[in-house]
């Protein structure tokens, strides 16, 4: 049988047809005009017959769907439904555009209008985009953008999936994902983690298997199994039909205690987490909360959404991130320079460099939050490198009224001079996802790369196992908040290495805490010495995942 090999990113095996994203809507030519004998009135009314199927599609869809899906669904179907874009693009088409171009141009038209308006109407620009797509593609007869409907479970085949394609995506239909670029921290990666579906990036052949082909998709194994066999089917049919649950207290086989936390990206990840019976939140990414603002969140602003998190968990420790914009999550109010490399630009905690009030600010906000709430509160910065800046950020802290003032170790720098960093910080958290870039220099979202930009190179390993060593000279603890916390080996390699608490996705607790549960301390010290010995990323997993038979009797 065929196999197509990429990098498994999110584990679990499962087994659908090949549904395709469709491509993305191409721009009409700008000279698409209308020649002499064209019937103006006809190709207005094209228009608009198509910008009432788009917005009864999108309404059908939005009925249908829940949560985030459902909301992004009804804004974008408000905007299809609303006549300042049509009466644009018919004036167009009077002026002698194709109906195609004259969309195109209105949807600028409006968009410029939107974004001068700022505040929530500069956030919609992006609806109107999307609507925009979508009339164009109806007005040429091509599907609509955007993950597909189906009612049937199915394999979605993608270049890469962009966050706006996330939160329409239904995992109760989609049961994984295979993408021809992207790396293990790309969007798909997190995206399929966070719904506990199987996936596999940089696979650039998944594109050419024919819609409608029955795969076998090894998120562990990194493989896609084209036409599988009866027998292979009903294996994976029978282990998806177990269902694992946390019982709130983490540990090893022996009884050693790890903390294991949830990853919370804005109050509506909330409700996962608690699910999960998370031991707490390790990681709030809180520049998810104000993604497309265009100016800095009010301090009353911030303190609603940090409570809507905190009082999830009273008597719970959340790990409160600051602000982490730059890179691939750039807030415009923090980022407002174009730079050649913003991976290594100013982001995280250097972007008070320029706006030291909207950090300081930030800190109120944490604390009125905290002192307004029962959860135990700690604060950390993303994208510390010296032990200075540790320094002043708990300083910083102490200012706010905030004690557990700690740092994230994802840059090698920090992880080298962990010794000083931890005099400070109070706790390291180590961000894997970062520190495997920027050890490697391999931009975590090329899926180009992905071999590279993988947390299994022992060179990582070697840093958090320095990171950890700190912590045991400063009596700090230590934890991982980064993806590698969420593969079930690689977790007990991280304990191996010392680290006291493990932070992810809230669908992966259940499977960390039973390999956990099945491997005493003592073997994942070994398995660390296993993996940092290797000779590179590939060997390390294969040696680790040769020791740990719990992982294929779990069909992880
Ligand atoms: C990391 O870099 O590992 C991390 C947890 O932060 P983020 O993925 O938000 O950059
Ligand atoms: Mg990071």
């Amino acid at each position: 049988m065929p196999e197509i090999t990429g990098v498994g990113v999110s584990p679990g095996r499962a087994v659908a047809r090949v549904v395709h994203m469709p491509e993305p809507v191409a721009e009409p030519a700008p000279d698409a005009r209308l020649g002499p004998d064209a019937d103006v009135a006809a190709e207005q009314d094209r228009i608009a017959t198509a910008a009432a199927q788009v917005k009864g599609d999108l309404e059908a869809r939005a009925q249908r769907a829940q949560g985030d899906g459902k909301a992004v669904l009804e804004a974008t179907a408000l905007m299809a439904a609303d006549p300042t874009l049509v009466g644009a693009a018919q004036e167009n088409v009077a002026g002698g555009l194709g109906a195609g171009r004259a969309v195109w141009d209105a949807a600028a038209e409006v968009g410029e209008m939107l974004a001068r308006l700022g505040g929530y109407m500069a956030e919609r620009v992006r609806d109107v985009d999307d609507v925009r797509d979508r009339i164009v593609a109806a007005l040429s007869g091509l599907p609509a953008p955007g993950v597909p409907e189906s009612t049937e479970p199915y394999v979605l085949a993608a270049v890469d999936l962009a966050p706006a394609d996330t939160a329409t995506l239904d995992p109760a239909t989609c049961v994984a994902l295979v993408t021809a670029e992207g790396g293990p921290t790309s969007h798909t990666a997190i995206l399929a983690r966070a719904l506990g579906l199987p996936a596999v990036v940089a696979a650039p052949g998944v594109i050419d298997i024919p819609a409608g082909t029955l795969v076998l998709v090894d998120g562990a194994a990194g493989v896609v199994q084209l036409d599988p066999t009866a027998e292979q089917i009903e294996q994976v049919r029978a282990v998806a039909s177990r269902h694992r649950t946390f019982d709130g207290h983490g540990r090893t086989a022996d009884g050693r205690r790890v903390q294991l936390l949830a990853n919370v990206g804005d109050p509506k990840g909330v409700a996962a987490a608690v699910e999960a019976n998370a031991e707490g939140v390790g990681l709030f990414r809180t520049e998810f909360c104000f993604l497309g603002h265009t100016e800095a969140p009010t301090i009353d602003e911030q303190v609603t959404a940090y409570r809507a998190v905190l009082a999830a968990f009273p008597g719970k420790k959340v790990v409160v991130r600051t602000l982490d914009a730059g890179a691939d999550k750039p807030l415009p109010f923090l980022n407002p320079a174009t730079e050649a490399n913003p991976a290594l630009g100013v982001r995280g905690l250097r972007t008070s460099i320029r706006f030291g009030t909207v950090l300081d600010d930030q800190l109120a906000a944490i604390a009125q939050a905290a002192a307004a709430e029962q959860a135990t509160v700690w604060v950390m910065a993303p994208m510390v490198a010296t032990a200075r800046e540790a320094a002043d950020f708990v300083a910083r802290c102490e200012t706010a009224g905030l004690e557990t003032a700690g740092v994230m170790v994802e840059v090698p720098g920090a992880a080298l001079s962990a010794t000083h960093v931890l005099e400070s910080a109070r706790f390291a958290s180590l961000g894997t996802n970062d520190l495997t870039q920027y050890t490697m220099a391999a931009d975590r979202l090329l899926g180009e790369l992905a071999q590279l930009n993988d947390p299994w190179q022992p060179a990582v390993l070697r840093l958090v196992q320095l990171t950890c060593a700190a912590g045991v000279e400063r009596d700090r603890p230590v934890g991982v908040c980064g993806e590698a916390a969420a593969d079930p080996a690689l977790a007990c390699v991280l304990v191996g290495l010392g680290v006291s608490s493990l932070s992810m996705t809230p669908r992966s607790i259940p499977d960390v805490a039973e390999v956990l549960l099945a491997t005493t301390y003592d073997e994942c010290v070994r398995l660390a010495a296993l993996a940092i010995d290797a000779p590179g990323a590939d060997e390390a997993r294969t040696a680790v995942r040769a020791e740990l038979p719990v992982l294929s009797d779990l069909g992880l």
